[in-house]
């Protein structure tokens, strides 16, 4: 993040420590997941992208002193990914590789399971004895069973957007977790981690999250998912780096929201507005 900015008043910090990934609460997130931590109780972040699940996940394993391991689910991700598989060494033979799931249960890590509902179904089968009271790993391959050790916290994103052909997670899975329902940050809010993330100047970033405001109030049909504060991020870095807005905000959100030239046209008018 950049300093210039963490100076100013509006940008709040939550610790002096230097090292701790930077997150601007916009509700109760992080204390929740701070009492979900200690009560071992496994936690859902549902969004859309880009509006800071990764982020508050980052920030609270440095707060809470925990090694992370992050997973990037995809629809090919299946149980053996995630658990662990032998390999064939130089010598011919075999010998068992943890997979990321395996690791964070002997390391009490916390375990960030992103897109967890893209994942294959297997998948869920290895993490229920995991999400409840048991917190017990079992690797069918090896035959062994581990307890999950100390510090060990289950945390899975997923982004409830079925109707644009992503997947929908099981009510029998949801039930298992603590959920955080993640949104869109106001106007306020958005000028500050734009500001907090990029030092871009104030009155840019009021611009920037105007633009982001009225581009999500734009008939959904013609964008599959609406511009997140990611893309406006990334739009302030290029502004921020001396880059004229309006090239900036072709390239770091017109582009990314559509292939389609007339919308692109569209959403350049609505850029136009701003800058
Ligand atoms: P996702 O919800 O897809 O996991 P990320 O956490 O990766 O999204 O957020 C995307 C980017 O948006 C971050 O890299 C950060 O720059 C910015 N961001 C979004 N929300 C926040 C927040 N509350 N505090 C700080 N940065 C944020």
């Amino acid at each position: 993040m950049n300093r210039a900015a963490a100076d100013t008043a509006a940008v709040e910090r939550d610790a002096p420590v230097e090292s701790l990934p930077w997150y601007r609460p916009v509700g109760n997130e992080p204390e929740l997941f701070e009492h979900a931590y200690r009560e071992r109780l496994p936690l859902l972040l549902k969004g859309p992208t880009g509006c800071g699940k990764t982020r508050l996940v980052e920030h609270m394993a440095a707060r809470l002193g925990r090694p992370l391991i992050s997973v990037a689910c995809h629809d090919e991700t299946s149980a053996v990914d995630l658990v662990g598989r032998y390999l064939i060494g130089a010598n011919g033979g075999t010998f068992w590789q943890d997979g990321p799931v395996a690791r964070a249960v002997r390391e009490g890590a916390i375990l960030y399971l992103d897109e967890f509902a893209e994942a294959r179904s297997d998948v869920v089968v290895v993490i229920h004895p995991l999400s409840d009271h048991r917190r017990r790993l079992y690797i069918e391959r090896t035959d062994e069973e581990i307890e999950a050790a100390e510090g060990f916290m289950l945390v899975a994103s997923y982004n409830p957007g079925y109707q644009r052909g992503l997947k929908d997670l099981k009510p029998s899975t949801k039930q298992r977790f603590l959920s955080i329902a993640f949104d869109y940050p106001t106007r306020e809010v958005e000028i500050e981690i734009l500001r907090g993330e990029t030092g871009i100047a104030e009155p840019d970033a009021k611009r920037l999250a105007a633009l982001g405001a009225r581009l999500r109030a734009l008939d959904t049909i013609a964008l599959a998912e609406a511009p997140s504060t990611r893309l406006l991020v990334s739009a302030a870095r290029l502004i921020t780096a001396g880059m004229a807005p309006r090239a900036a905000c072709q390239a770091a959100i017109v582009e990314a929201l559509t292939d389609d030239r007339e919308i692109a046209a569209g959403l350049r008018d609505v850029v136009a507005l701003a800058f």
